[in-house]
């Protein structure tokens, strides 16, 4: 089965507002471009639009999914999506972390399906729900099973997975998902290449400097396809670059706190966008910022 490549016009052109913006505008009933599908392997798909990719691996007995999409309807497309590659049902979630546009499709899953996170993932959408408000997560599908180690091999109906936790970095509960004999990662929003730089949420405890551990673990893997949290799929040279472009970056501004210089003379100094017209939505600080905040807080 083959699936047309393309539909990132959209992600690549809002940047990052597509990732909190796809949400409310599926929230709202605003017709959405359908989902396309990739294939990678014979039996490794993985499933753009709706918010985050999603990954899908078709295993002996069922069908294991990694990322759930954004709304209920996103979460239901998606299944309808797999029906179409499979007739077996899907038995298990991974979860790459917390963010609605990864979990919250969960909706529209069978309640009997396995859920699996970061301990500190299944932390986020705990604080999440008891906040309530829009963008929670669906309470009768939080993690049921959760991984408190920096690796797990699993074996799940005859599909063997690694899952990699190896720092805080998009967020503090981020979980990479490897296939070892397929050679392929989903790296979550680790990358999400609509952006030249990473996202880190300081909200949910993520880190530059745990995005650097994170990433070079990612590259050290056996893999040659990496799908990203958004847009389209990553060779290890991409991720190679992006992760010496990125360390290159916090050197600098490491260097530009050590000279003293402000928030403002550094964003000049790096080349970042000026704030306003950064395109960059409400409340995601830069990776500049980020790097400023945790180097120049108190004990740092
Ligand atoms: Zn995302």
């Amino acid at each position: 089965m083959y699936y047309r490549k393309g539909f990132s016009i959209g992600f690549a052109i809002a940047g990052l507002s597509a990732l909190a913006a796809s949400a409310m505008a599926q929230g709202q009933g605003q017709p959405a471009a359908p989902f396309m599908v990739h294939q990678l392997k014979p039996n490794v798909y993985w499933v753009e639009g709706g918010g985050g990719n999603s990954g899908v691996i078709v295993g002996d007995k069922g069908v294991i999914v990694i990322d759930a999409k954004t709304t209920a309807a996103g979460g239901k497309e998606l299944l309808d999506d797999i029906a179409k590659i499979t007739p077996k049902p899907v038995t298990t979630v991974i979860l790459t972390h917390s963010d609605g546009d990864h979990v919250n499709g969960l909706a529209s899953f069978p309640t009997s399906v396995k859920v699996i996170a970061h301990e500190n993932n299944k932390k986020e959408q705990e604080a999440a729900l008891a906040k309530g408000g829009r963008g929670a997560p669906p309470a009768d599908h939080l993690p049921s099973q959760v991984i408190s180690t920096n690796k797990e091999s699993v074996k799940i109906d005859g599909v063997k997975l690694e899952l990699y936790h190896w720092a805080p970095a998009h967020t503090s509960g981020d979980l990479v998902v490897y296939l070892p004999s397929e050679k392929i990662v989903f790296t979550g929003d680790i990358i999400a290449t609509q952006m030249a730089d990473p996202l880190i949420h300081l909200a949910k405890n993520g880190s530059s400097e745990g995005w650097i551990t994170t990433t070079k673990g990612m590259v050290a893997l056996n893999a040659d396809q990496f799908v990203p949290g958004h847009g389209d799929l990553q060779t290890k040279a991409a991720i190679q670059k992006r992760l010496a472009d990125t360390e290159a970056k916090r050197a600098k501004i490491e260097d530009l706190v050590a000279q003293g210089k402000s928030l403002d003379e550094i964003r000049t100094a790096v080349g970042d966008p000026p704030p306003a017209q950064g395109g960059r939505g409400p409340g995601f600080p830069s990776f500049t910022q980020v790097v400023y905040g945790e180097l120049t807080k108190p004990g740092a």
